[in-house]
Order: C-alpha cells, then structure tokens, then sequence
C-alpha cells in the first residue's frame, strides 16, 4: 500500500491533468516514431523502479502520441468516448483484477454478466432468452456469432463439426453482402470457411444488402447468412426484415453484424431502421464505440443457447465449475478483462432514456453537419445521412484526400478518409457522448475552411 497509493493517486491527477487539457489540445499531433521511441524506448531497464516515477514517466513519454479521441471532437473511424460511471468503474476493475472466465473466480462478474445479458436483450429489443459473451470487441463477437452458427447448421445437417471440424463435411453456403465489414471476412477466415469461398450479394446505394439479390443467393443446404445494421461509411442499415424472412424461409442461420448500428434499436426515433433484428439468429454489438464504454468491450448475443454455448465452452478436469454461470462458455477467450463492469456502469448510469438522448444526440450533430456542409456548393455530401455517419466529398480524389489532411493538421478536430464507389470521401462519425452542437458546428467549419483554401 505504501507503493501502491502514491502511485494510483498520481495516475489520477495525470488523468484529470490530460483529461482537462484534451479539451483544447491538438486532436492528434503529428509525431514521429523517433520522438516516441526516445521517451519509451531504451534498454531493458536492468532494475526495479518506483512505481509513481514509471507512472510519470510513462505519461509523460506517451503524451506527444495520444489521439484525444474522448473530447468530443474527433471524428474519426467510429470510436466513441468515455461515459463518467465507465471510466470510474473501470479503475475499479483494474483494482479488483478479476478474471470473468469462471465463476468461481469472480461471482460478481458472473452476475454482472448475466445482469447485462438481460439489460441488453431488452434495451436492442432482442428475444429475452438470448445468451451473451463479452469479448473484446465486434471482430470476436462476429467470430462467436458466426461459429454458433456454423455448429448449428451443420448439427441440423447430422454434422458435429466440433468434434470432427469441417474435414468431409456437408457443404456450408456463406453469404455475405458486398457492404460487409472486414472483420466478417476475418471471422470466416479462422472458422475455416474462407474469405473467398462466399457467395456475395450486392449492395444498393447506400451500402445495404439487396434482399432481391438475396433470394437467388440461398441454394438450399447448411446456409449462414451475415447481414449488417450500420454500415462503416454510410451508417445505412440493411432492410433486416425483408433479409430475415427470407432467411427463415430457407431455414439458414442469420448473423447481424451492428457492431454501432444496432444501437438504433435503443432510440425511439431511430427504432424503425433496424426493424427485423429481433428475427436473426446471433448479433455483434459493441459498447467501445457508441455506447461509450472504455475500451475495450464487445457483446455477442444468440437466440440459441445451445448452439453457442457448445461453440465456445472450455472444458478441464482443474477448471471447477459452480452453480453460477460461467463466462468461458460463451466467449472465444478464457483468460480475460471484467469489462463487464465499466458496461454496467454505463448501463446503470445512462438507464434506457439516457442510451437514447446519447444516440439521438449523435445522430442530430451528424445531419446538422451534413446539411451545413451541404449548402456550400464545394462539398457534396454523398450518403442518406440517417445515422451517425456523413460522407462527404470536395471536388475530386486530390482535393477531398487534402482537405481531410488540412484538417487533421490544424487539430481542432479530425475525419478520416475512406473510398466510397471508387471515389475518395471524407468520413465523420458522431459517436461520442461529449460532442456538442458547437463541436459538430467547429468540425463543419474546420472542413469549410479546408475546401474554401
Ligand atoms: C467496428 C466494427 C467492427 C469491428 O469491431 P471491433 O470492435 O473493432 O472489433 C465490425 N463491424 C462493424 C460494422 C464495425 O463498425
């Protein structure tokens, strides 16, 4: 303890300290690796040091490489910040150092979970028996979802494909759309069902999967079909009702990939766009982006227990088991961070009404940003904006991908580039809890700006 408080009690005045600055300093600095490398390289340090110092030194050599993405004024990928009760709880589960992977090793993280797996089901409006694995994020959530599915379908087709793996087994159909996230690919990839061996359905105008391309792609046999709420570059959610009827009519597995798109389904006014989510068979949500939980923390959820359950559980003669339930069982990890608990804490501090302000709120600074942008004639904005994602374009590639990097380098705020139908665009997400309208209007302004020069 002698060591121990100094050192958290200096971790939290640095925390305020950048905390508070991160409201005005530079959104990202350009840094180069030299300048980082001197502050946290050098040789193996031979000897113990004291851990207040390593603190301070650490702070201070991390400094000139941090992306203030939790101030309200980034606008990059899709990232979210940090609500308060999350932050704070999260230190918390640092200092109690808890391993969810059993419930003998922490019964407060086995409830917490199973509290959260209720919460969810009910705040997404998803069946109320599904199970939940916490993961790191959407790319494990998406490899669970997807190897409960893979299991299931081929148990229906006679196939234990745990036991025996996909060696002379029936033919699995996976069909994805061409506006899939790349961590679907991945996913397929470590299932064995390859990246390359889908069958994939176009995509309309706004990067949602056509439901008429759809009926052709379903040839009958074991079928695992992704669909996605939120699409990467356009927000735009694939019509879920349409996709999941004619997914049930073939008797295939539907995955949802809403890694932040789902969060509509906790919006009232925002409710109708993912319509038909509660017909899939497993979903992929994030609480590190929208939900503003710290990194990191992702959910898998599935309408079938079973399945997903005998696609994960770890089992060993040492690995005890009590009457609570356990969280190996429904994660591809063992060995992991209770980030159960800063996802209470934001659950618990927002309530069902505060999810939705946050979410609205995001998607109000996003159509406000598109329509300032769109009443200059330089910019044209490129998506339906009916989430939290613009897309915007400023002349041709040249001036749109320079526009971005004027911005970048003036640090009041930060977008990203993407590729857009072959052309380059200007990304903005609106994501985190702490962007107000006057960050929405300074980030609209800081690319006006950038086009006009
Ligand atoms: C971010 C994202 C993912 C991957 O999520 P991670 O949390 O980075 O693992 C998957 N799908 C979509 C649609 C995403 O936006």
């Amino acid at each position: 303890m002698t060591e121990l408080r100094p050192a958290l009690q200096r971790a939290a005045d640095l925390a305020f300290g950048y905390l508070e600055g991160s409201r005005d300093r530079p959104v990202a600095r350009r840094v180069a690796a030299p300048e980082l490398r001197e502050g946290l390289g050098g040789p193996l340090p031979e000897n113990p040091s004291d851990p207040t110092e390593v603190v301070e030194a650490l702070a201070r050599a991390a400094e000139p490489g941090l992306v203030v993405t939790n101030a309200g004024r980034y606008f990059g990928f899709v990232e979210g910040g940090v609500v308060p009760a999350s932050m704070a709880a999260d230190w918390l589960t640092s200092a109690w150092d808890q391993n969810p992977a059993f419930s003998a090793l922490s019964p407060a993280a086995a409830v917490a979970e199973e509290v959260c797996r209720g919460w969810l089901c009910e705040l997404l409006g998803l069946p109320a028996g599904c199970s939940a694995g916490f993961t790191s994020g959407a790319q494990l959530a998406n490899l669970a979802g997807l190897a409960a599915g893979r299991h299931h379908v081929l148990r229906e087709a006679g196939w234990d494909v745990d036991a025996d793996g996909l060696f002379g087994a029936p033919e699995v159909t996976v069909v994805v759309s061409a506006g899939r996230h790349a961590t679907i690919d991945r996913a397929l990839r470590f299932l064995g069902l390859g990246e390359r061996r889908v069958t994939v359905v176009p995509a309309d105008d706004q990067g949602r999967m056509r439901p008429d391309a759809l009926g052709e792609a379903l040839v009958g046999g074991p079928t695992i079909v992704c669909a996605q709420a939120g699409n990467v570059n356009t927000g735009a959610v694939d019509p879920l009702r349409e996709i999941a009827e004619h997914v049930r009519e073939c008797g295939a597995w539907l995955h949802v990939d809403g890694a932040f798109g789902l969060w509509a389904a906790a919006a009232p006014s925002l409710k109708h766009l993912t319509e038909g989510a509660e017909l899939a068979d497993s979903w992929a949500v994030d609480g590190h982006k929208w939900l503003n939980v710290p990194y990191d923390c992702g959910i898998v959820l599935c309408a079938h227990p079973e399945s997903h359950r005998s696609a994960m559980a770890l089992t060993a003669p040492y690995l005890t088991r009590t009457s609570f339930r356990d969280g190996s069982d429904w994660s591809p990890e063992s060995s992991r961070r209770a980030r159960v608990f800063p996802l209470w804490a934001a659950l618990r501090s927002l309530g069902r009404t505060g999810v939705a302000a946050l979410v609205e709120r995001c998607c109000a600074h996003a159509r406000r940003i598109a329509d300032t942008l769109a009443a200059d004639p330089r910019v044209e904005v490129l998506n339906d904006v009916v989430l939290n994602q613009v897309l915007v374009r400023i002349g041709d590639d040249e001036r749109t991908r320079a526009a971005a990097e004027q911005v970048q380098a003036a640090g009041s705020t930060w977008f990203g580039t993407t590729a857009w139908q072959g052309r380059a665009a200007i990304r903005i997400s609106v994501s985190d809890h702490a962007t107000t309208t006057a960050h929405a209007d300074g980030a609209a302004e800081a690319l006006l700006r950038a086009a006009r020069d």
